[in-house]
C-alpha cells in the first residue's frame, strides 16, 4: 500500500481524467497521473480506445490494469481487445466475470474484494459494493498523491456506500441518467420505465442532484455528469440543472459519442486558474 502522506517526489502531481465514453453504448473512464492510468470499465473498441486516447495525447502504455464494474455489455465489451493486446491485467470479480461471459486470457485475471484496495503504481484503487441489475457490481474510487477520483454510474440508489466515498472526492464521475417526466412520459414499456427507476436500476437528473449538494465537500473541483439515457436525457438539460447549483465546482457533461477533454484535478484547486491548469496538462500529456 502507498504511504501517500510520506515525502515523494511526485507528490505535488496532479491526477488526470477523461471520460472516453459515457452512455448505453459504451463506457471507459480513464484516471492516471504522469507514470500509470487505470481505465474503469471498457465498453467501447480497442481501436476506437485507442484513437480517442490519441486524441488527448494519452498513451496506451501507461495503462497498467481495467477495473470491472459489472458484466453488463456497454462496461466489457472492449475488454478482450484491450486486454490482449496490450496484455492488461483485468480486475474482475468470479460472479462478474462468470456473467460477462467474455474472453480473457487466464493469466490476466484478477479478481477483488469491495473495501481491499488495489495498488497499481502510485495509484490505489478500492472498490465497493453499488445496487444495479447485475451479478456483482461495483463502483470505483481511485486514489493518488492525496487525491480522490470516484466513479459513480450505474448505481439505483445513492445508498451510504456512494455518499460516504462522494464526501472524499476532489473529482467524480456522477451517474445523471434520466430526467423523471421523460422517462415518465415517454414510449418504453412499463417494465423498463420501472426497471430503470427501481433501486437497481439508473440514477434519475433529481436524485443524482440530490447527493451532489448534500454529499459534495469543499474540495470537489470537477463533477462529471455520466451515463446519459439517449432518449430520457439530454446534455443540456443536464448541464443546466447542475450549474444553477455549481458552486466552485466545474460542471462537465460527458458525452455518449466523444471523449471530453482531459481534466487535471489538483488537490487545491481555484476555479478562475482552471483554464491555466488545463494548458499545463496538455503540455505534460504531450510528452507521454
Ligand atoms: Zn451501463
Ligand atoms: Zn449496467
Amino acid at each position: 500500500m502507498i504511504k501517500v502522506n510520506s515525502f515523494c517526489y511526485f507528490c505535488s502531481m496532479p491526477l488526470f481524467i477523461t471520460s472516453l465514453n459515457s452512455g448505453s453504448n459504451g463506457n471507459c473512464y480513464y484516471i492516471g497521473n504522469n507514470h500509470e492510468a487505470v481505465l474503469i470499465d471498457a465498453g467501447i473498441s480497442c481501436r476506437e480506445t485507442e484513437k480517442r486516447m490519441k486524441r488527448l495525447g494519452l498513451s496506451m502504455h501507461i495503462v497498467k490494469a481495467i477495473f470491472v464494474s459489472h458484466e453488463h455489455s456497454d462496461h466489457v465489451t472492449g475488454i478482450p481487445g484491450i486486454s490482449k493486446k496490450y496484455q492488461l491485467p483485468v480486475y474482475i470479480t468470479a460472479d462478474t466475470l462468470k456473467s460477462s461471459n467474455i474472453p480473457i486470457e487466464k493469466h490476466l485475471v484478477h479478481s477483488f474484494n469491495g473495501y481491499e484496495p488495489i495498488t497499481i503504481g502510485a495509484l490505489l484503487i478500492t472498490a465497493f459494493p453499488k445496487f444495479h441489475d447485475a451479478s456483482d457490481p461495483h463502483s470505483f474510487m481511485v486514489s493518488g498523491n492525496n487525491i480522490n477520483i470516484g466513479v459513480f454510474t450505474d448505481i439505483g440508489s445513492a445508498c451510504p456506500h456512494v455518499t460516504t466515498h462522494f464526501k472524499q472526492c476532489h473529482a467524480a464521475f456522477l451517474e445523471s441518467n434520466y430526467c423523471e417526466d421523460m422517462l415518465v412520459n415517454g414510449s418504453y414499456p412499463e417494465f423498463l420505465k420501472k426497471r430503470i427507476s427501481g433501486d437497481n436500476g439508473h440514477l434519475s437528473n433529481a436524485q443524482a442532484l440530490e447527493l451532489f449538494l448534500r454529499h459534495k465537500n469543499k474540495k470537489l473541483n470537477h463533477l462529471i455528469l455520466s451515463h446519459l439515457s439517449k432518449n430520457n436525457n439530454s446534455m443540456k438539460l443536464v448541464g443546466d440543472i447542475f450549474n444553477a447549483h455549481a458552486g466552485s465546482t466545474k460542471i462537465i457533461v460527458a458525452s455518449r459519442y466523444k471523449e471530453t477533454p482531459v481534466f487535471c484535478i489538483d488537490e487545491l484547486y481555484k476555479p478562475s486558474a482552471a483554464k491555466k491548469n488545463s494548458k499545463s496538462s496538455q503540455a505534460q500529456l504531450s510528452l507521454f
